[in-house]
């Protein structure tokens, strides 16, 4: 569809992304065949590449996205936890930086963070590079073993330490910086209802928080970007736990889950980005920016809703859900196969409503009214999880959804 509807498209390799999406000279040589300007990233593949936003910015085209210094400072979980407490931000207790080969010195970290202990790979993503440990007979071993893990997958096998925290809920704060000193906060998200570390419904604002706290933490969001010059969107995501906010990463590109805050704040996040690129000022101001009613977005994949395995294939017919407060993120149609070549996601559905009941059941109605045939999707999943007790009563972690799963 993005071809289809696309003024101009250039060839960039064949299926495999190591060969195309992943593939830098085959971009940068497109970009100068068609005299682009500027290079938008998108939120896979290359977005957070450091190497990439600096050889589009030494090819002469301008990256809509932060500078490449600061891909690679946040990219660093370990670089970007500590650019974090530096800024007052809050941060899961853990290891100071890096495990080294001193092995007595890692036991006697993990004793002083107190088990259950996360092992995490300095380099890791999209859920992956993770290990829970929950004795000292086991640490060692499972460190190497990580160790080798993000070397394979990330290509750097640095780990650290952090405290396995047992019930916490995934709150993220969305922010827009323009690198010239200004930066704002567009609120924040939650994002707790996960499967293997992954993201499957999103809502805004975050509800039933200490206010206070949050208070505290959206200041400290936006002084982070300007302690390290921030430019773009970006967000900040934290565990919440017992009324206390602690820091676990940052994401230095827009994330798919931004809908829902356009949908609170009226915000187009992507519009921003792309004024922020061109050197324009943030002209948005703080106390402009109000968090309307509630918002929720279901990531539409295709998957088994049960197995979970990919369902690749061709969509026979496809019929997208709408009316007042609902919108449908999707490139897909009556006739489209889904390549299984990449991520399963094939479309986001946001609906927003006046208070956050309102956006569930306009979700549960758009849910009900989406036909996707010929392959499998998670709607199903999706449809149990609008009308959840659980989920209703905002009684969640990031445990939640793998719990009813099993059950
Ligand atoms: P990724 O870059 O792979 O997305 P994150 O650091 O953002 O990794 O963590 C992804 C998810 O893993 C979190 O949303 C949370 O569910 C879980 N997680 C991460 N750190 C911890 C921790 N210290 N305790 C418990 N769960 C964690």
């Amino acid at each position: 569809m993005h071809v289809r509807l696309a003024d101009e498209s250039v060839c960039i390799g064949p299926n495999s992304a190591a060969l195309s999406y992943l593939n830098i000279p085959a971009i940068i040589s497109a970009a100068e065949v068609t005299d682009t300007v500027a290079i938008h990233p998108g939120y896979g593949f290359l977005a957070e590449n450091a190497d990439f936003a600096e050889q589009v910015e030494k090819s002469g085209f301008i990256f809509i996205g932060p500078t490449a210094d600061t891909i690679r400072l946040m990219g660093n979980k370990v670089s970007a936890k500590q650019a974090m407490k530096a800024a007052g931000v809050p941060t899961v207790p853990g290891s100071e930086g890096a495990i080294t080969d001193d092995a007595k010195l890692t036991l006697e970290t993990a004793r002083e963070i107190g088990y259950p202990v996360l092992i995490k790979a300095a380099s890791g993503g999209g859920g992956r590079g993770m290990q829970v440990v929950y004795s000292e007979a086991a640490l060692l071993n499972a460190v190497q073993v990580t160790q080798s893990e993000a070397n394979a997958a990330f290509g750097d096998p640095t780990v650290y330490l952090e405290k396995f925290l047992d019930s916490p809920r995934h709150i993220e704060v969305q922010v827009l910086a323009d690198g010239q000193g200004n930066a704002v906060h567009l609120w924040d998200r939650d994002c707790s209802l996960q499967r293997r570390h992954q993201k499957v419904l999103e809502e805004a604002p975050a509800i039933n928080v200490d206010q206070e706290a949050r208070a505290a933490v959206l200041a400290a969001c936006v002084k982070a970007c300007k302690d390290i010059n921030y430019r773009g969107a970006g967000t900040f995501e934290f565990l919440y736990q017992n009324g206390e906010y602690f820091f676990i990463e940052m994401n230095t590109r827009v994330q798919v889950e931004h809908p829902v805050t356009e949908m609170i704040t009226g915000i187009d996040i992507v519009k921003a980005q792309l004024s922020i690129a061109s050197g324009e000022p943030l002209n948005i101001r703080q106390e402009d920016i109000i968090a309307r009613g509630h918002a929720v977005e279901c990531r539409v994949n295709a998957e088994d809703p049960v197995r979970f395995v990919p369902s690749p294939g061709e969509i026979r017919y496809y019929h997208a859900p709408g009316g007042n407060g609902v919108r449908v993120d999707s490139h897909i149609y009556s006739g489209y196969r889904v390549p299984p070549y990449y991520d399963s996601l094939i479309g986001k559905i946001i609906c927003w409503g006046s208070t956050r009941e309102n956006a569930l059941n306009r979700s549960r109605n758009a849910l009900d009214e989406m036909v996707i045939e010929g392959i499998q999707t998670n709607l199903p999943l999706h449809r149990r999880l609008v009308s959840d007790s659980g989920v209703r009563s905002m009684d969640i972690n990031i445990h939640y959804l793998e719990k009813l799963l099993k059950a």
